[in-house]
């Protein structure tokens, strides 16, 4: 299981989640990205935690964080660590967040690595 991130084929900018049009370089008004996996170690810049979650979370409570990925990717995950510090090193795995009626929406889940 992976997460997907998509590579401008002009430019080589990365984009997370997917967009339409480049941000970098805007001329690639067409479909020309590569997937790339997302990379799986980051650093925490910031983080939350979220007491009042819609009953269709696995969790009670939810730390949420914005993870840098190696690769400069911002991503917003759940983050299963108990005492979260900014500038920490951490680690994602693809993991079930969410369980609704119909389907499955899979996401980054980080732990301490
Ligand atoms: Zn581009």
């Amino acid at each position: 299981m992976e997460i997907y991130a998509y590579k401008c084929k002009k430019c080589g900018q990365i984009h997370y989640p997917y967009r339409m049009v480049c941000k970098k370089c805007k001329a690639n008004e067409i479909f020309e990205f590569d997937p790339v996996p997302l990379p799986r170690k980051g650093t925490l810049l910031t983080y939350t935690n979220l007491y009042t979650l819609p009953a269709d979370f696995n969790v009670a409570t939810l730390g949420l964080g914005i993870v840098e990925l190696e690769n400069g990717v911002r991503v917003t995950g759940q983050l299963q660590i108990p005492d979260p510090k900014i500038g920490m090193k951490v680690e994602g795995k693809v993991e079930v967040v969410r369980r609704g009626t119909f389907n499955k929406q899979f996401g980054m889940v980080f732990y301490k690595s």
